[in-house]
């Protein structure tokens, strides 16, 4: 299972290539690739559906037999997107004999985990003409990566900086610019290159979405391998179970449509046309209801008896920070999939949906943990209760244990990518 993680993660370095490996793996296991704007009514759902729109996957199997009087849902939701940094539209700067691309950072980065790594490229680029059209016509999407070490955000030797250990100051205008030359720079330096790199002019490449990953591969860590260290732990971790859970269902209880739904942006608060703040899942849901033969009274209905498990990164307990965290409530590496509550309801888990999820993990076999933040630290939140508030169903937030969460190289534990895929497929399988 870690193998397979880790290939997840090597072929993801962007949201839209975590969504195509998602689809990828979902059409290898049978389900039909459709489009958001095609006619959904005649594919069979007991087959299994998967639509990818950018960065965001919805993918749905039904059971065989399927009532509409007694339908329900049971999604796992997760995320895609990952803090990081990211090209602005006119990325060429330098200054003193250097040449820079200029980046945003996305998301709540922990800016010192980018300084001094080898970074590569990848995204998607709008392309006239591009080069793997099918009709050769108009502007089209294609997704670009380049793993060479491309990018580095130097950091400043501590001679001129002697007071660094006592507390780094980064500031994200001026000390979070990447080098990635010598010379001058020259006004269309990227756009040059990206179109160097398909192959087509200059004037072909119109637009970039385009961001950095650190090029390290994912790898075991610790004397005995009890450990994984790898970019964007969270939340491709929990995509990927989600995305084996689906594929490894070997059936689809009846009158139950089981969904997964990976979306983009919820590192920024998830408010875009494809983050969970949008309509997208309900919209997917409604039409899969009504291909399944539902009316929207018995589509409203199959909501109120449906239950949503989001699905994204733990805190485990800190060694070096143990005040960090709340005495009671330390979940550990390896030792499976974490329950998170909050009586603000920044995690939607209560103790109904707490109940299903612990009942799920028993099921596979596996053991839970219970998360509860720290009083007097604000507490992160997820996509669960902004689908729980979006679509009023029952949600219950989980996750696997991580350090580290949102440096450019996180730490799991090499056990529970197994065991929080077994939880997630059980609760499928049970309904
Ligand atoms: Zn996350």
């Amino acid at each position: 299972m870690l193998d397979s993680l880790f290939e997840f993660i090597e072929a993801s370095p962007s949201p839209y290539h975590a969504a195509a490996s998602a689809a990828d793996r979902l059409s290898a296991a049978g389900l039909l690739e459709a489009g958001r704007s095609e006619d959904w009514s005649e594919l069979d759902l007991a087959v299994g559906l998967t639509v990818r729109d950018g960065g965001t996957v919805v993918a749905a199997r039904a059971g065989p037999d399927v009532d509409p009087e007694q339908l329900r849902f049971s999604v796992i939701g997760a995320h895609t997107d990952s803090p990081n940094l990211r090209l602005r539209p006119q990325p060429d700067t330098g200054a003193l004999g250097y040449r820079q691309l200029g980046v945003e950072i996305y998301g709540g980065v922990l800016l010192n985990s980018w300084l001094d790594r080898d970074l590569g490229l990848s995204g998607r680029l709008v392309v006239q003409d591009g080069t793997d059209s099918a009709t050769g016509a108009g502007p089209e999407t294609v997704l670009w990566r380049c793993d060479r070490a491309l990018l580095r955000v130097p950091q400043l030797a501590i001679h001129l900086d002697r007071d660094v250990n006592d507390g780094l100051k980064l500031d994200r205008q001026q000390h979070m610019t990447p080098v990635w030359g010598l010379g001058e720079p020259s006004a269309d330096g990227f756009r040059s290159f990206l179109a160097e790199e398909l192959a087509v002019v200059p004037d072909a490449v119109l637009a970039w979405d385009v961001m950095a990953h650190d090029l390290t591969p994912p790898a075991r860590l610790g004397r005995n391998g009890e450990m994984y260290a790898a970019g964007r732990i969270d939340n491709l971790a929990s995509c990927h179970a989600a995305v084996e859970a689906l594929a490894g269902l070997s059936a689809v209880p009846d009158n139950t449509a089981a969904v997964v739904v990976l979306f983009d942006h919820e590192e920024i608060g998830s408010d875009s046309a494809t983050g969970a703040s949008s309509p997208i899942l309900a919209d997917a849901l409604e039409r899969i209801a009504a291909a399944l033969g539902a009316d929207r009274s018995q589509y409203l209905r199959a909501v109120a008896r449906s239950l949503c498990v989001s699905a994204d990164g733990a805190h485990a307990v800190h060694p070096n920070y143990p005040e960090r965290h709340e005495p009671q409530h330390l979940p550990a590496l390896n030792g499976g999939p974490v329950i998170k509550t909050n009586a603000n309801v920044r995690y939607a888990t209560d103790a109904r949906t707490s109940a299903r999820f612990a009942a799920a993990c028993d099921t596979a076999g596996v053991p839970h943990q219970i998360y509860s933040h720290r009083g007097n630290l604000p507490c992160g939140s997820t996509i669960g209760p902004i689908t729980a508030s979006r679509l009023g169903m029952s949600v219950v937030d989980v996750g696997s244990p991580m350090l580290s969460m949102h440096s450019a190289r996180e730490l799991g534990g090499s056990d529970d990518p197994a065991m929080l895929t077994a939880a997630l497929g059980a609760f499928l399988a049970d309904g």
